[in-house]
């Protein structure tokens, strides 16, 4: 099996599952709890956090960890908007993940709150002028993703910051897609809160983190027993935050080396179905794109019947997101992209891994070539 969906998930490393074993096995302490055992956890858990902390730049006391990204998304965007409820203004993006999407929505119906949805252009880029003129005095927040998950389109996060910063307003990225692919470097990108997933880089499902700039306070929206510096409540899951620092910090060791080798099997693999399916589109940026992402729209047939295909010749891929795969409604970012509804039913996304190769590339292009050689002659 070729496995192209990485940006849906990926495997946990193994010696992700060995860091993390202990803590599932003999060290099963609660980090709460006063006793060895409870402090041998709460020892990993400063242990990860330290980490983590190190790998994007910031202070310990600024990580929370979370289920994921959705948790993470919705940390910041609730979080921060109702700890400032007189300023009831937020500025995103068409092209948002849901969980980003969904939570401005909520915000909107049930506290009122005005949401700017920043445009898109063909290439899937926001203009900085846009976001200038849609920033307010009433604006609490400006969340914008930092790479996006069905076309890889990169934002200029930190130029955007720059402007949210002169107008006094903090600025959120889901950087989900972006971990193990871009510098996360906090003080590089100038964001205030970024949020990461950890299955999508060798962690199991079920962890990330939102790192919060420490003078912003926020309304937390799980309430319990206050653990997170009462951020966010419920028991940390140990094993999950040692899984992630493990992993973040091998995302990070390969980053530069796995960008490069992946954008150019990217580019190869781009050029090679432009030529052997000249109806194809390529959707996203061709240059600011993420290293492994490679996506594209087959007119003239259905995205579902692409998969289909390829699947009975045993490559996996996607036809967008994995939330809106499935859903029989075209994608949300293809048609903030100015895609006709019928073209953007057509799309398929290729996400590359560390372990792609080149040749692996080189037949799935040719099994493209075949799988719409013979959708368009079947018609
Ligand atoms: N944000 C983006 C850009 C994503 O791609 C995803 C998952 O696909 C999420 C948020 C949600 O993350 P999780 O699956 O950890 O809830």
């Amino acid at each position: 099996m070729i496995y192209l969906d990485s940006a849906a998930t990926t495997a946990v490393r193994r010696e992700v599952i060995e860091a993390m074993w202990p803590y599932l096995t003999a060290e099963f302490g609660n980090p709460s709890s006063h006793h060895s055992l409870g402090e041998a956890a709460a020892q990993a858990l400063k242990a990860a956090r330290a980490t983590i902390a190190q790998l994007l730049g910031c202070r310990a006391s600024e990580i929370i960890f979370t289920s994921g990204g959705t948790e993470a998304d919705n940390l910041a965007i609730k979080g921060i908007a109702l700890a400032a409820p007189r300023c009831r203004h937020i500025v995103t993006s068409t092209i948002e993940h849901e969980a980003v999407l969904e939570s401005c929505g909520y915000l909107h119906r049930h506290h009122g709150f005005e949401i700017t949805y920043l445009p898109v252009d063909r290439q899937g880029l926001i203009s900085l002028e846009h976001a200038a003129a849609a920033i307010r005095p009433d604006t609490t927040l400006c969340s914008i993703m930092l790479a996006n998950n069905e076309v890889g389109t990169i934002q200029p996060i930190q130029e955007l910051a720059g402007i949210a910063h002169a107008a006094g307003v903090p600025i959120h990225t889901d950087a989900v897609q972006a971990a193990g692919a871009l510098d996360l470097n906090i003080g590089n990108l100038g964001v205030d809160a970024l949020s990461l997933s950890g299955h999508k880089f060798g962690a199991p499902k079920g962890t990330g983190l939102l790192y919060l700039r420490g003078r912003l306070t926020i309304e937390p929206v799980l309430h319990g027993g206050g653990q997170e510096r009462g951020r966010r409540s419920g028991t940390e899951s140990v094993a999950g935050a040692v899984a992630l620092a493990k992993a973040f910090q091998m995302a990070e060791t390969s980053r530069l080396e796995s960008a490069q080798r992946l954008s150019k099997l990217r580019d190869d693999f781009i050029a090679a179905v432009l030529s052997f399916v000249p109806s194809a589109i390529l959707t996203g940026d061709s240059v600011k794109r993420l290293p492994g992402s490679a996506s594209f729209c087959f007119p003239e047939t259905s995205g579902e019947a692409v998969l289909l295909y390829l699947e009975e010749h045993e490559i996996i891929c996607s036809s967008g997101s994995a939330c809106a795969a499935g859903a029989d409604r075209p994608s949300h970012v293809l048609l903030a992209m100015g895609l006709e509804p019928a073209i953007a039913q057509t799309a398929v996304r290729f996400t590359l891994s560390e372990s792609t190769t080149a040749e692996e590339l080189s037949r799935v292009a040719l099994t493209i070539r075949d799988a719409i050689h013979s959708l368009t002659r079947s018609k």
